[in-house]
């Protein structure tokens, strides 16, 4: 999920601990607070972290500001200074503990080096919101990422879905999947696999979910048996029903796409029905509205016109109805009619 605003490149110098310069990619918003605590995500205490400041160009820089509002470009470099305080006696931290203390934690462990393998493994096992091992029943969202259905629903419920997530905004976001289970009862997580072709559901192989049916199937499967049924349960489907799991950036920008392509058609379907209902009040509200009453009264206006010349005795609703190509416009114009001057009527 990309963010919608560009990431900075910078680089961090560390003189005053020994430590090698760094290169990060951050976001623009990030206050400079945050970016030091993830510099030393193993350090705890507070005071040691408020011994420390940034500085650029000499100038030292405030931790509440952001890295974008403290004046920080694309490429800076910023340096990671010790505050040399009264050198101990005033609860400050003397640069000589201090500098051990960050040896120590920075040989910990490295943040920004994880295991790549780690990371694929825990997306294709594990819910994308909850971090909990996959169990049925499971869903997806309309761009692929798997979650297990009761943390999504609830956060859904009580709105604390994170950003990332926004685009799940009900019940009809989220698509029911079937996993096929390893049948593997020594293992205390669930594992699952294609049924056709028993991949392994664990990131090493493509695989898509077919919405009608929800059934998970490995890429290879759908290609070795070519075939517009589901291989499962030989319901029939379309390329637009497949959804790629945990696809790259590119695929998930066709599916982001396609879902807005079909909110964009929802979206209209709605308006003319509103449209619709609307026609014939008295004050229509936009243009829109307006506009379309007026249609109506433009219709009106002619079928009134054949009434007014009707036979005396002839009953006025009948002789119009002569006039109407079908009931449905009868009813929409019959509708729009009530608000014409009663004069016209
Ligand atoms: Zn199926």
């Amino acid at each position: 999920m990309a963010s919608p605003k560009k990431m900075f490149q910078i680089f961090v110098a560390f003189p005053d601990l020994g430590l090698p310069s760094r290169s990060l990619s951050l976001s623009p918003d990030l206050t400079l607070h945050r970016l030091k605590r993830s510099l030393f995500p193993y350090q705890t205490q507070t005071q040691t972290l408020n011994s420390l400041y940034f500085s650029l160009n000499g100038k030292p820089l405030l931790d509440s500001s952001t890295v974008s509002s403290a004046g920080v470009t694309s490429s800076a470099l910023l340096t990671l200074r010790l505050r040399v305080a009264g050198g101990g006696g005033d609860g400050g931290a003397t640069g000589a503990e201090s500098r051990d203390c960050y040896l120590n934690m920075y040989a910990v462990k490295k943040p920004d080096k994880v295991d790549p393998n780690e990371t694929r493994i825990s997306r294709w096992t594990t819910c994308a919101l909850s971090t909990e091992p996959l169990a049925p029943p499971c869903v997806i969202d309309r761009i692929g990422n798997i979650f297990n259905k009761e943390p999504l629903v609830e956060a859904l419920i009580h709105k604390r879905l994170p950003k990332e997530f926004n685009h799940i905004r009900g019940l009809r976001d989220m698509i029911p999947i079937h996993l096929s289970p390893i049948p593997d009862a020594g293992r205390p997580e669930m594992r699952f696999q294609c049924p056709i072709s028993g991949l392994e559901f664990n990131g090493k192989y493509g695989f898509v979910a077919i919405k009608g049916c929800g059934h998970v199937l490995s890429v290879k499967a759908l290609k070795e048996v070519k075939s517009s049924a589901c291989l499962v349960c030989h319901k029939e489907f379309s390329e637009l029903d497949k959804v790629v799991i945990n696809g790259s950036s590119d695929e998930v920008a066709v599916l982001r796409e396609r879902m807005e392509e079909e909110r964009g058609r929802l979206r209209e379907k709605k308006e003319k029905k509103v449209g619709y209902s609307l026609s014939g009040t008295k004050h229509g509200v936009d243009e829109k509205t307006r506009s379309l009453e007026n249609v109506g009264h433009d219709r009106c206006g002619k079928r009134f016109k054949a009434v007014d010349i009707a036979p005396v005795n002839a009953t006025k609703e009948v002789y119009a109805s002569i006039f109407t190509s079908s009931k449905k416009t009868e009813f929409k114009e019959t509708y729009s009619c009530r608000s014409l001057p009663l004069g016209r009527n």
